[in-house]
């Protein structure tokens, strides 16, 4: 007899996010975490959480944290889905908004979970290729499709889709869902919360771990008109989950209270993003051109693989990622500038 379950083990391939290490002193530059801290506010406001509101169960609607992370992006408070982590929000968005007969469409490279999600949410799915700049060009997108979903910036290219290609990109596809995952738009790009007005198609998704460096507190949401808010909304109801404990939601509005720490905290990473850009260059690497808080680069003629192994030997653990096409890239998280420094300086030992 054959079971479903029997081999749900071998059928499905998690994600295999960045390695966590453990009680080692390593810099950690591989999943691109914001190496500044959540603005103090939020430090603040976690003091300050009383005991009377840990007694109770959360606003389930985390309602006040909507309304504040909606009216940021000059939005209604039920134009925002709130989740824990981006990921929880993509995750209702695959098994609510793009199961289809019709493939989903995304870059073939591209955040490594939406195939997982696929997988895992029975959504047939298609990868189209990046451009040889490893660009996302929207004309690539022609072909009928059950929705699309693109990271802008990509993962890990670190390459961003300008907002007029966005909204081209939303008016050839009127009849399907087409998110925007922009975990780093904060880091030199213009959100695509601008056209939730336009396109009752678009989904944006964002979070607070990356520009508001708070990847520890599971904070995501889901920006769009009504009705597909509604959609993602069923399904959280159907797994009655809470969206968000009273703990992030607190945290949350203390970070949305401080946006010009935001500003400067990410003024901060795109400074040192760029002067590591050079620098990489100057030791023989192609960088492509990046709008999030990492870089992809490529020695001429040293082996990604070689050197991520040679990095994590002197201390400096960044990301490779064993597939083809960018076998020979190496994903580099900014961090502070004395990690930056840390890290040409391995780079300078290991080619010299
Ligand atoms: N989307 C993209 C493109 C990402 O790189 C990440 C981070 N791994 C996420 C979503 C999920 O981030 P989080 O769940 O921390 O919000």
């Amino acid at each position: 007899m054959s079971r479903f379950w029997s081999d749900l083990a071998t059928r499905l391939t998690p994600y295999v996010p960045g390695e966590q290490p453990r009680g080692t002193r390593l810099i950690k530059l591989n999943t691109n975490e914001n190496p500044y801290g959540p603005a103090p506010g939020v430090l603040a406001a976690l003091a300050n959480i009383s005991a009377d509101q840990l007694r109770r169960y959360p606003d389930p609607e985390s309602s006040e944290l909507g309304a504040a992370w909606a009216a940021r992006e000059g939005l209604q408070a039920d134009q925002v889905f709130l989740g824990n982590g981006s990921d929880e929000v993509l995750a209702h968005a695959f098994a609510a908004l793009l199961k289809h007969e019709q493939p989903l469409l995304f870059p073939d490279i591209s955040y490594s979970f939406y195939p997982v999600w696929c997988e895992l949410y029975q959504v047939p799915f298609q990868a189209v290729p990046l451009r040889d700049d490893f660009s996302v060009q929207v004309d690539d997108y022609n072909t009928p499709c059950g929705g699309i979903i693109i990271p802008n910036p990509n993962a890990p290219t670190g390459r961003i889709m300008p907002l007029d290609d966005v909204s081209r990109l939303l008016t050839a596809h009127r009849d399907c869902v087409v998110v925007i995952d922009e975990a780093y738009i904060d880091f030199g790009g213009h959100s695509a919360t601008a056209l939730v007005a336009d396109h009752n198609n678009l989904l944006v998704i964002q979070t607070a771990s990356k520009s508001r460096s708070m990847a520890g507190m599971r904070v995501g949401a889901a920006f769009g008109q009504r009705e597909l808010i509604q959609g993602l909304v069923r399904v959280k109801d159907s797994f009655n989950s809470y969206p968000l404990d009273v703990v992030a939601q607190q945290a949350m509005l203390a970070s949305l209270a401080d946006e010009e720490w935001i500003d400067s905290c990410c003024k901060r990473v795109v400074a040192t993003r760029e002067r590591t850009a050079s620098a990489l260059q100057q030791m023989g690497f192609d960088v492509l051109p990046s709008a999030a808080n990492f870089l992809f680069a490529r020695h001429k003629n040293q082996h990604a693989a070689d050197l991520f192994a040679a990095l994590r030997e002197r201390g400096v653990i960044v990301r490779y990622f064993n597939k083809p096409r960018i076998e020979q890239f190496l994903r580099i998280s900014i961090g502070t500038d004395e990690d930056m420094d840390a890290l040409l300086a391995a780079l300078q030992d290991i080619l010299a």
